[in-house]
């Protein structure tokens, strides 16, 4: 028996690692993993297929990681949960059984069902093996592309893909680009430099169905949108979204939402087992409950804190908030916990935008409290902002300095600077 089985190597599994073998030097570690290498930045496979980072770039922790921690990495898949024996079955028939079981299987990409999408030249893109195969097919000449989706991933693979020389058109269902992330015109400004970079952006509707190559009828060579029109590729990526990977869970005590339920502990309704990152549903600061968030610095700290509460040492997680920091297309994009709320009397709403479209700053208040935020073009004060945001500080004493252009930590009074330790 191990001591402690974690099903999956990156973000939250890492952390967890880390923070078990701080508290415990020898406790046994045993850890899952169904990707051969899982140790590198999963927001950079982008810059892979650009070009700008290979895998040994991308890496997160070196090669010696696991065997430094005293950890058997297991490169297999999970495929079975058996709560009352204590174990997880392996794809090839084996248990592993634990005293403490940390699940951290991420998420996996969302595909509805289309006509045509088992046709060669149909990816996703949320790891390694979608970038590797994706740059495989530009090298083979493949320069056209649909991107469907336009939110954090769609608009990353386009990037990607543009620097490449491919002719990308972005299908997206909403009326703008980046809707979770971006209010109406900060969505515009973006969406112009998308444009004025070659893509094609379609809105208000989706792809109906993909077809193939008149001379191979297995190749992608053209979609058909919702409301009619055909655009013809050699590739379609399908970026919508990314769901919680609880299958190991399904059928069992272990309670889920859309992801598996967790206590402050990151404790799953079961005792002794754990979930972190994006397949767990763990507290957003801003609106108060618990739901997914799935961003790299949040899984880390939630692995963190399962790991602690694993190894004994009590820890509380302190809740995280959507929190998107993004350079796409030349513009640095920072968005904040309730950066685009829908229209509420009890929030205040402060912009700054400059007059050439190039910085455009939204802060959103309520009871003189940060609750969310929106930078464009100029990033720099964010961290600040977040910190007063964080710390639910009131602002109203100074809250015409927040957006001017000379905000810095000097116009901030005394008494927060002495809170942030800078006194
Ligand atoms: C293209 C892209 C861009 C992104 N950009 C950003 C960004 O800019 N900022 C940001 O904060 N976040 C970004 N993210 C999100 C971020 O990568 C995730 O939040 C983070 O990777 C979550 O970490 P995790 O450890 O919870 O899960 P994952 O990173 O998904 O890792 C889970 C691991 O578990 C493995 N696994 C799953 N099930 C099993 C099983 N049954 N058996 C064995 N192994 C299993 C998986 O193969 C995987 O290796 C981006 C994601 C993508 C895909």
């Amino acid at each position: 028996m191990s001591k402690y089985v974690i099903v999956g190597a990156c973000a939250a599994g890492i952390g967890a690692v880390e923070a078990i073998r701080e508290i415990d030097a020898d406790g046994e570690i045993t850890v899952v993993s169904e990707e051969q290498c899982s140790h590198y930045s999963r927001p950079m496979i982008s810059d892979f297929v650009s070009g700008k980072a290979n895998l040994e770039k991308m890496k997160t922790r070196d090669d010696q990681f696991w065997q430094k921690n005293n950890v058997t990495l297991v490169c297999k898949k999970a495929v079975g949960l058996n709560l009352s024996e204590h174990a997880v079955t392996l794809e090839d028939g084996t248990n592993v059984s634990y005293e403490k079981l940390l699940l951290a299987t991420g998420g996996k990409p969302f595909v509805p069902k289309m006509e045509g999408q088992e046709k060669e030249g149909v990816y996703t893109f949320t790891n390694i093996s979608d970038a590797e195969q994706l740059a495989q097919k530009i090298n083979a000449g493949a320069n056209r592309a649909v991107v469907i989706g336009a939110g954090l991933i769609g608009i990353s693979v386009t990037d990607a893909l543009t620097k490449r020389g491919v002719k990308v058109t972005m299908v997206e269902l909403q009326d703008k680009i980046l809707s979770l992330l971006l209010d109406a015109t900060a969505s515009e400004i973006v969406e112009a430099a998308v444009r004025k970079a070659g893509v094609n952006i379609i809105t208000g509707q989706s792809v109906q169905k993909i077809l193939g190559k008149p001379d191979n009828e297995n190749q992608v060579g053209s979609v058909v949108l919702t409301k009619g029109g055909q655009v013809p590729c050699d590739m379609v990526i399908v970026a919508i979204g990314v769901i919680p990977r609880t299958e190991l869970v399904a059928g069992t005590e272990v309670k889920t939402n859309r992801g598996i339920v967790v206590d402050g502990s990151m404790q799953t309704s079961v005792p002794n087992v754990y979930a972190s990152g994006d397949v767990a549903e763990a507290y957003d600061f801003i609106l108060n409950q618990n739901r997914q968030l799935p961003l790299w610095p949040l899984a880390v700290l939630e692995g963190r804190v399962a790991g602690y509460n694993m190894a004994g040492k009590k820890a509380d997680y302190a809740g995280g908030t959507n929190m998107s920091s993004l350079k796409y297309f030349g513009i640095p994009i920072v968005s904040i916990g309730l950066a685009n709320p829908k229209p509420d009397a009890a929030l205040e709403i402060l912009v700054n935008q400059d007059a050439e479209n190039t910085v455009y700053k939204k802060l959103v208040l309520k009871d003189n409290v940060l609750v969310g935020m929106t930078f464009l073009g100029a990033i720099e004060r964010a961290g600040i902002l977040f910190y007063l945001m964080k710390n639910k500080i009131n602002v109203q004493a100074f809250k015409d300095a927040l957006l001017k252009d000379d905000f810095g930590l000097a116009a901030l009074p005394e008494s927060v600077r002495t809170q942030m330790n800078l006194e």
